[in-house]
């Protein structure tokens, strides 16, 4: 390594944040990774998010696997049926529509996984399967420890708070240095959702992937059932956002106001935060081209 300069490689992780000149997001990974900011440059973002991992199964007292063992437990078709079905879409409504609200859960599944202890080794934890104790996941026959902090969950939950911080802070200021690291920290948050399903991560397990999104459609189905009691349509919902339609002939001005009362409902209903997201003056879900009676983005 040189003194005196930094030498940032563009090829592997500072590539993702290079083309946008986004110095102060490589930098703010390498401060949450504990990983110096040459070598940051020269890794993959997954290895960033892994530094974390390791950082935390430390102080946590576990020890760190040399290579992944923990494979998939058996399961049989009708298993795979109920649990390998990722997060749940309202397909469109097909047409235009005029004074519409787009709610959306900011990272739900860094949010989701920090909340409810998500974590390859609490998740069917063997500590809670028979008093009873484990949180139980919506749908599924599976459970979570309440008894250890999970390493992934305590991982994500520095980036995660920060991110929320930073992005409250931009939408506040419109300040482009936390911008950048909110763009940066986004994606450590993206990331760590794709390794607890990755079969190379050592701290991966598909049973705490198939749990997110397990939460993930129980929430946005509540969601819809909220936003729907007080008087809105659902025109349109994927994975962590909700399109809401007033029915009751309010004013835009009053339709913005209940709406982020709901999305204040929801976030207390839910336990992790529903934000509001935007008003649109006219929004258009087109049919698809080889069948007109099915909406394009089904
Ligand atoms: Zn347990």
């Amino acid at each position: 390594y040189l003194t005196g300069r930094f030498h940032l490689d563009t090829t592997t992780y500072a590539s993702l944040h290079f083309s946008e000149g986004n110095i102060p997001g490589v930098i703010e990974v390498a401060r949450i990774s504990r990983i110096t900011l040459q070598r940051l440059s020269r890794i993959t973002i997954g290895g960033a998010l892994q530094s974390i991992q390791y950082y935390y199964a430390y102080k946590l007292d576990h020890l760190i696997p040399p290579f992944k063992k923990s494979p998939e437990d058996f399961n049989s078709g009708m298993d795979l049926i109920k649990s390998d079905r990722g997060g749940h879409i309202f397909e469109p409504i097909i047409g235009v529509f005029d004074q519409v609200v787009e709610l959306d859960f900011s990272s739900m599944y860094p949010s989701l996984m920090a909340t409810f202890n998500i974590s390859s080794e609490t998740v069917n934890c063997k500590c809670c399967k028979d008093d009873g104790t484990g949180i139980k996941v919506p749908g599924l026959d599976f459970h979570i420890c309440t008894k250890r902090q999970g390493i992934i969950s305590k991982s994500i939950s520095l980036p995660l708070t920060k991110r929320l911080k930073y992005k409250e802070y931009v939408r506040k200021t419109g300040s482009v240095r936390y911008n950048f690291t909110d763009i940066a920290l986004k994606w450590v948050l993206v990331v760590s959702f794709g390794y607890l399903g990755f079969k190379n991560a050592r701290f991966g397990k598909i049973e705490a992937h198939q749990t997110v999104c397990a939460f993930a459609r129980e929430f946005l189905m509540r969601s819809a059932e909220i936003a729907e009691e007080r008087g809105c349509k659902i025109i349109h919902g994927i994975v962590d956002s909700i399109w809401l339609k007033d029915t009751e002939n309010r004013t835009p001005e009053e339709f913005e106001e209940v709406t982020k009362e709901i999305a204040d409902d929801i976030t207390k209903s839910v336990g992790i935060p529903m934000s509001w997201d935007g008003h649109y003056n006219v929004i258009c879900f087109l049919p698809s081209k080889a069948e007109p009676d099915i909406p394009a983005l089904s």
